[in-house]
């Protein structure tokens, strides 16, 4: 445990169990240099208690980096939550939860992720003030989006020379929560939109209402195009496909894009300029950071605005230095979080 904690430079890792509401949960600390830790809550099923824990471990990491090159003044966390296969009360689940982050005392804030809702969150809220994403303060989702449009352009700037977006084509992987809203921000913007997602309603709507015209999912990656957007799940540019891509650059708001760190350096030579995704998905969590600490809408939409400098700073040194973008990014980073 501590040689895992060792690598990944965890700064501390809580468990707790509670028999009553079925309650396992873990919550990883990775750095807390800039700021109280502030993550996500999975709710998810685990094979076993070692794959929640590494996932717990990664994601924490994830958030210390996107953190840090967000400007928000937070550390890195996450928590997670071992779904069991039944559970009685839900709510309780989520209250007993509450009270074991309020044992950590603000080091920790938690905020909605995969499995877990803004009605979870409010539960969570009735026995710690550290959590965010509550019904009272909204989907983060609509900011994400804003974010992106944002990146695509400052990338469409570094690799094409112009950020008119009016008449590039851009692939849209998923028109979930995040994919859907950017659609119709790139849409006003006139681009052209080609769309696939596992719903197929969704498409349909996207074609409807926005024009785009769809593309079987398989064929999505492949499909020539100037920018590629992923937006549903993570893993998707690995050493197979990243072979197939028919764009100029790939910038999109899904989490953990490439497989593995070498995948970066397969795009840059193929001349793929790839927004590292923890940069241009800031914005969510932006949103939560700054609605937490009670600032306006008007002071968030301002702050969104650093995701496309950081981005456009970052194009800037991998251009100079040669490397991939990702890489840039992670030193970036690491400057921030480790430096002195
Ligand atoms: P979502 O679940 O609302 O939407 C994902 C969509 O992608 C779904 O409609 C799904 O059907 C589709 N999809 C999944 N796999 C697909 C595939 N192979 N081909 C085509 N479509 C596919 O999720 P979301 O909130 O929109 O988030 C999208 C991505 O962005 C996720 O990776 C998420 O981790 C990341 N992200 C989201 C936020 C946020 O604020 N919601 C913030 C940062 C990062």
């Amino acid at each position: 445990m501590f040689a895992m904690m060792e690598t990944t430079r965890l700064e501390s890792l809580h468990f707790a169990q509670d028999p009553q509401t079925g309650l396992k949960a873990i919550i990883a600390i990775h750095n807390s240099r800039l700021g109280p830790a502030l993550g996500g809550c999975r709710y998810i099923s685990y094979p076993d208690e070692q794959s929640a824990i590494e996932d717990a471990l990664r994601l924490a990491k994830g958030m210390s980096y996107k953190a840090a090159l967000a400007g928000v003044a937070q550390g890195g966390g996450k928590a997670v939550i071992m779904r069991p296969a039944h559970v009685d009360n839900r709510g309780a689940l989520f209250e007993a939860f509450g009270r074991f982050i309020e044992t950590l005392n603000g080091h920790y804030i938690t905020a909605m992720d995969s499995g877990t809702s803004s009605a979870d969150m409010d539960c969570i809220a009735q026995h710690t003030q550290h959590v965010t994403s509550t019904t009272a303060e909204g989907d983060p989702s609509p900011h994400t989006a804003m974010g992106v449009f944002a990146g695509i352009r400052a990338t469409a700037m570094a690799r094409l020379g112009s950020d008119n977006l009016e008449g590039l084509r851009v692939a849209i992987q998923g028109l979930g929560n995040v994919g859907y809203a950017l659609a119709e921000q790139l849409h006003a913007a006139g681009a052209e939109l080609l769309v696939s997602d596992l719903d197929e309603g969704r498409v349909q709507l996207a074609m409807e209402q926005l024009g785009a015209h769809p593309v079987a999912r398989e064929a999505l990656l492949e499909t020539p195009c100037d920018i590629l957007v992923p937006c549903g799940l993570g893993g998707v540019l690995n050493s197979q496909s990243v072979l197939q891509l028919r764009c100029a650059a790939v910038a999109g708001a899904a989490n953990n894009q490439l497989a593995s760190s070498d995948v970066a350096d397969t795009l840059q030579a193929r001349g793929i300029l790839y927004a590292p995704d923890y940069v241009i998905n800031a914005g969510g969590l932006i949103y939560v950071a700054l609605r937490h600490r009670g600032e306006s809408l008007v002071a968030i939409t301002s702050h969104l605005t650093q995701i496309s400098r950081r981005l456009t700073e970052i194009y800037a040194h991998a251009q100079a230095d040669k490397r991939p973008p990702s890489r840039v990014a992670d030193d970036l980073a690491e400057r921030l979080l480790y430096g002195p």
